[in-house]
């Protein structure tokens, strides 16, 4: 078995050598050895591979010099000694008819490196042969008439997040990551070598080909595609300008999601696909009137009333909001999650119920949603929290067209048009900065009470820069600032304005516009909303109630559910 990385290898002849061309897709918990042996700030597909040849004993593998990076990688490798076999294919950036010739002495040198490899000798005809074979195979999807159809296009990802997305009755109509290969080969003249490194040079092209104008326009020319996924890897060069290209020659709704190859950010992931195709659903649906979301175990009562409930289940809160037919709100609650999510959801409906004075059996639907949404057993269905705030922030005030989130774990933009959808959201990766777990931490170290920490910040005097945007770091700039007796308040100030700066980039990656409403926990730090007020030269509104947006947004929309089933 040989290891390979990208869609110019030359697949076909590594088989025609009786040899298993195994593309690595690595899925790590951690970059442990190759922090060790390359730059951490590396892309992080590189580091995967080098995790995933060690872990997996990868004896052979071939590279393409797509990008500095891989040449990195092949320079680690090359000197690992428990590596037999490294070869790097030199694939020129264009292909034009030199190009060709190139590359067709390149695949000539790798054919011999592969006879000595195996002792063997290349068959020309064997390569005819599986070429054939490899035509013959088409990939055969089950299209639902109903489903959406998307195309995926960046840099390359593993399978899993194709399945994911997949789940969601998605059609990838169009898949043009870097390692797609789809080529069809025809042969018209005699040499058969010739005609397959020109066909496979010239296939559509990968980001870091040079003629690339035209890269998307198959896509761009599509009238009927729902959206665009953008799949991008941590510190890739390439993605910037092929993803700003697209961006300013397309209108539909386009998803930029970033993975880094390791198995920790699912949870993030799956919000935000599942956000994006929550928001191109609805937006199809309006379209066509048919019903806004799908409807389940709808248990409506005879006497028109209706009650239903949303749950929000956080990182750090557990929030229930239960509303009848005209949209009042019976009760709400907000309990800690805790340390088991189920826990938290079930204290935080009985608290509910028991305010409104009614019983889990007299709720006609519930909506679940935030990061714990998938673990709420009595929900009928789910609903990510960007869709959810949407909604609910809409309802509170129809004029809000951005929304800032911050919650415990996460801090989201989210724009909305006027009828409340969700027209564009960014969210922060998966690091704590700009969180509110980065004010509990920093309360914890000053010793000073969560709920006092805006009011406290609003006497500063000097205006003290937290440099460090990193939650680990932060907290020793702070204790170094304790250590010369700076005053609380300067402290916390500088504290709020570095989640505000964080904040900002998520704002402007979706573009300013005004009404702003803040919701999520941290809307509660007075602080925090000054310095951001302040960075958006525009007032933000709060609502009374600004940690239980979520709930109520799930609330509505199980509401809506009802009266369409109706
Ligand atoms: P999640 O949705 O992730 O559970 P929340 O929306 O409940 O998060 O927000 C939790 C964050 O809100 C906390 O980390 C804390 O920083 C902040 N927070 C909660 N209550 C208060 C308060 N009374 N005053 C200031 N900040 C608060």
């Amino acid at each position: 078995m040989i290891g390979y990385i990208c869609k110019y290898t030359p697949v076909e002849i590594i088989q025609a050598f009786d040899i298993k061309p195994n593309k690595l897709e690595p899925a790590v918990l951690n970059f442990d050895n190759a922090d060790t042996l390359m730059h951490s700030t590396m892309c992080s597909y590189t580091k995967a591979v080098i995790e995933q040849c060690i872990n997996e004993k990868i004896d052979k593998i071939v590279l393409v010099n797509c990008c500095d990076s891989i040449r990195r990688l092949y320079d680690i490798l090359k000197n690992d000694k428990t590596i037999q076999y490294v070869y790097l294919i030199d694939l020129p950036r264009k292909s034009n008819t030199c190009s060709q010739k190139l590359f067709y002495n390149e695949i000539v040198k790798f054919i011999k490196s592969l006879e000595t490899l195996t002792n063997k000798n290349f068959n020309i005809e064997k390569l005819k042969e599986i070429i054939n074979k490899n035509n013959l195979y088409t990939e055969s999807q089950n299209i639902k008439n109903d489903s959406l159809d998307i195309a995926f296009i960046g840099a390359r990802c593993k399978q899993d997040l194709i399945n994911l997305i997949q789940k969601y009755n998605v059609n990838i109509k169009y898949n043009t990551t870097c390692t797609q290969n789809h080529i069809n080969y025809t042969f018209n003249n005699n040499n058969i070598l010739e005609e397959y490194c020109k066909q496979l040079l010239t296939q559509y092209p990968c980001m870091r080909m040079i003629e690339t104008q035209n890269r998307h326009d198959m896509i761009l020319q599509d009238k009927q595609l729902d959206g665009i996924i953008y799949h991008t890897i941590k510190f890739c060069d390439y993605y910037g300008y092929d993803f700003a290209d697209i961006k300013s020659k397309c209108e539909l709704p386009i998803l930029k999601i970033e993975t880094d190859y390791t198995l920790n950010s699912e949870g993030q992931l799956k919000t935000r696909i599942e956000a994006f195709i929550e928001s191109i659903k609805n937006k199809k649906t309006t379209n066509s009137s048919l019903n806004k979301f799908k409807s389940t175990n709808i248990n409506l009562q005879k006497n028109n009333r209706c009650i239903t409930a949303g749950i929000d289940v956080g990182s750090t809160s557990a929030n229930v909001v239960i509303i009848n037919q005209n949209k009042e709100t019976l009760s709400s609650s907000i309990v800690k999650t805790g340390a088991k999510s189920i826990e938290g959801a079930n204290k935080a409906l009985d608290e509910a119920l028991t305010k409104a004075n009614i019983i889990i059996n007299d709720l006609d639907y519930i909506v679940s949603t935030g990061y714990g949404r998938i673990s709420v057993p009595f929900a009928n269905e789910e609903i990510t929290e960007i869709t959810c705030h949407g909604r609910g922030a809409h309802y509170i005030n129809p004029d809000v067209r951005t929304i800032i989130d911050i919650g415990g774990q996460d801090s989201k933009s989210i724009k909305l048009d006027d009828k409340g959808n969700v027209k564009e959201f960014a969210m922060n990766d998966k690091c704590a900065a700009g969180t509110g777990r980065f004010l509990d931490m920093m309360a914890k170290t000053l010793e000073i009470d969560l709920s006092q920490m805006g009011k406290v910040s609003l006497k500063w005097k000097n205006d003290i820069v937290i440099s460090s945007m990193c939650t680990v770091f932060a907290e020793s700039e702070v204790v170094s600032l304790i250590a010369k007796n700076t005053e609380k308040s300067d402290i916390i100030h500088g504290l709020c304005n570095s989640i505000a700066s964080k904040t900002i980039t998520l704002v402007n990656r979706i573009g300013k516009e005004q009404q702003y409403m803040m919701t999520g926990g941290v809307a509660k730090n007075i602080g925090v909303v000054k310095c951001l007020e302040n960075k958006l030269k525009s007032s933000i509104i709060i609502p009374q109630e600004p940690q239980i947006v979520g709930a109520l947004g799930a609330a509505l929309i199980a509401l809506d559910k009802i009266s369409s089933s109706k």
